[in-house]
């Protein structure tokens, strides 16, 4: 396995009598102690109407297949002569990968029969926009390179991808340590997407080609978030930007993350597709405790003496014959199936199968997650060990199996029990014993997925830095100035500028910041309430009457004419302003319902007065129905009876006083 230095992290003290604790309970002196470092890399789809590299349409999903197509992976030599391990790595699975393709989404292009054609414009000038927008420097040619990528999700077996810009930074005023922070955004490359996986069971592996070749960028930060939280944020405020553009598609699936982490004394570990910003903290928190439990692991090996030769899948044996004899289901099954049954010695590793990595999991989960994705090994369970004795087969048979290995004492010396196919086993075998090596520098680089509970496991080794080099199908892109030109001059407004333009209009701090990102926020623009507290009213109104409606079916964001007639009303003082909401929300439920005629039901002021002297007097009349003698209780449900019928009539507050009077709440000399 191949060692990049890049990938330490720079603190080699780590603080190994720091207790694992859950997420939640540690501040970010507690992170920095830990040398906490996380990077993230964010992919966001473009709203392109085509892919990056062929003609066909963007963003359909296919549920019909009208074809598919049957692939198996073998590993190349790079143009460098060099055999990547992470391409070794998916060889030794053995996958059988199916492609689902329909006719509608999808072209030879993306089956590799068809060289690329040019990229495309619009993708690359969304791309352009959003590096303006995170202050990234534009390259002044795009060079497109390829980009290793053996899980089968693309078929060439390699991802087309240009950097589109370096080296930006956008103020990051969410971050949890303070103000003045800034992120660095290390570069911007626009990329074209995978297949989406649709299953993965043994050795066959199923994609559908929908998704692939869709432009996306990818914005890989500098590992400036400190926190858990901060990296939340951070992917938050990404995201943000990105969409400030107008240009970038939404919803499930959209945008995803990969998070590097590492902890002082620990390596990077790239967590892959994380699509919610919610699970990003405790998956994170959860890493870092991960990394931070293998370093006492590594010690303790050192202090035994335990190196890399001495670990070997030599030292491993045919089990089949002491097991036969044994009554746990699993192997009988597995023997009675024809199975192979192998027992492998690690020297030294007596005790610390058992040492705890995450909630729920023991070093020995490490192992067994090599042995499930590389080994391809389905039955369950398929891998036990000598840690856990009375767990599997019985004493006599352990002892059986160290005879046969040569082993030493529990303590000193662990056995690991795999069984499967013959050929998978033996492939178990030998990732075993690379993972128990890779004990030896306490964290492997690894790519790594997430599961929901914030758990993560291995997925794959991480690549090495051969696994990028040129196109050879497709000519260098100069982009012309007038691009540049063109996109400076229409770029939309940072959302921490529009944060302080909102502020600036009356909003608090965080209403203006959620206004920012919110679909709503140009026709917020167009209103353009002219008072303070039109601005606040129509901010609150859209933000809950909106929000409320806008997942019903055919809803459509009204236009700014239909709107204005209430807004203007809005910054006229007078007590039409409280029926706002109502009229909104009136107005969002039937759009044939034209503003002024809300403004003439809401706002008819005539017999206003006697309406509430009327409603007033049936409300005391009606008022032991409540049983309460809270008065706050009682003014509730008696302004809920009154207040209804008059709306934008009276001002709230009027009303308040004479009900409170009426109700003999307040004392007649205290009201003026
Ligand atoms: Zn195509």
């Amino acid at each position: 396995m191949k060692d990049h230095a890049t990938d330490l992290n720079p603190r080699t003290d780590p603080p190994l009598d720091f207790v694992d604790r859950d997420f939640g309970e540690l501040t970010p002196a507690d992170y920095d102690a830990l040398g906490f470092m996380c990077g993230l890399e964010v992919h966001q789809q473009l709203l392109t109407d085509g892919k990056l590299f062929c003609r066909c349409p963007a963003g359909l999903r296919s549920r019909k297949v009208d074809a598919e197509v049957l692939r198996h992976m073998r590993p190349t030599l790079s143009e460098l002569g060099e055999y990547d391990g992470t391409a070794l790595m998916e060889f030794k699975t053995k996958k059988e990968i199916v492609y689902q393709l329909a006719r509608r989404s999808v072209c030879t292009y993306e089956m590799d029969d068809t060289p690329p054609f040019a990229i495309d414009e619009q993708a690359v000038k969304i791309a352009m926009e959003v590096a303006q927008l995170l202050g990234s420097n534009l390259v002044s040619e795009l060079h497109v390179m390829r980009k290793q990528y053996l899980d089968g999700s693309i078929p060439t077996g390699f991802q087309r991808t240009a950097m589109v810009a370096l080296a930006g930074a956008i103020p990051f005023a969410e971050s949890e340590l303070g103000p003045g922070r800034m992120l660095r955004i290390r570069q911007l490359s626009l990329e074209e997407d995978s297949c989406r996986e649709i299953s993965d069971i043994g050795h066959r592996i199923l994609f559908r080609t929908d998704r692939l070749g869709t432009p996306l960028t990818e914005t890989v930060t500098e590992p400036d978030l400190l926190t858990p939280l901060d990296v939340q944020a951070g992917a938050r405020l990404l995201a943000r930007v990105a969409r400030a553009s107008g240009k970038v598609r939404r919803g499930a699936g959209a945008a995803r993350q990969d998070v590097n982490v590492s902890i002082a004394g620990g390596r990077r570990v790239e967590i892959k597709g994380v699509g919610n910003h919610r699970k990003l903290p405790e998956l994170v928190h959860i890493e870092a405790f991960r990394q931070l439990n293998l370093l006492p692991i590594r010690e303790e090996l050192r202090r035994r003496g335990v190196t890399a030769d001495m670990l070997s899948p030599d030292l491993s044996i045919d089990a089949t014959g002491i097991l036969k004899k044994s009554d746990f289901a699993p192997i009988q099954e597995a023997l009675e199936r024809g199975d192979s049954v192998r027992a492998v010695k690690l020297p030294g590793f007596g005790g610390l199968l058992t040492h705890r990595t995450q909630p729920g999991m023991v070093f020995a989960r490490e192992l067994g997650e090599r042995v499930r994705v590389i080994a391809c090994l389905t039955a369950r369970p398929f891998m036990i060990h000598s840690d856990i004795e009375d767990y599997g087969v019985i004493g006599t048979h352990w002892q059986q199996l160290r005879k046969g290995l040569k082993a030493g004492s529990r303590s000193a010396d662990a056995v690991v029990v795999l069984w499967g196919d013959d050929a998978d086993v033996l492939t178990g075998v030998k990732e075993v014993v690379l993972r128990a090596q890779e004990a030896l520098i306490g964290v492997p680089s690894e790519t790594r997925q997430a599961f929901s509970d914030g758990t993560n496991g291995f997925e794959r080794i991480l690549p090495g830095p051969d696994r990028m080099y040129p196109d050879t199908d497709t000519p260098p892109v100069s982009i012309p100035d007038a691009w540049v030109t063109e996109i400076a001059a229409g770029l939309k407004e940072r959302p921490w500028e529009r944060q302080v333009r909102y502020v600036e209009l009356g909003l608090t701090h965080a209403n203006a910041w959620a206004l920012t990102d919110a679909v709503w926020a140009d026709l917020f623009d167009e209103l353009a309430p002219a008072t303070p507290d039109a601005a606040r009213r129509l901010a609150t109104g859209l933000q809950k009457r909106v929000a409320q409606q806008r997942s019903m079916p055919g809803f459509k964001l009204p236009t700014a004419d239909r709107l204005a007639p209430l807004v203007r009303a809005l910054e006229r003082s007078g007590p039409i302003r409280h029926a706002f909401e109502s009229m909104l929300l009136s107005q969002l439920r039937n759009p044939n319902q034209s503003a002024e005629d809300l403004l003439f039901v809401y706002g008819d002021t005539a017999g206003a007065d006697a309406d509430m002297r009327t409603s007033i007097q049936r409300t005391v009349a009606t008022k032991l129905e409540v049983r309460t003698r809270d008065p706050e209780a009682i003014m509730r449900w008696a302004m809920g009876r009154v207040m209804p019928s008059l709306l934008g009539r009276i001002e709230p507050l009027v009303v308040y006083d004479r009900l409170a009077r009426a109700l003999g709440l307040v004392a007649e000399e205290a009201t003026p």
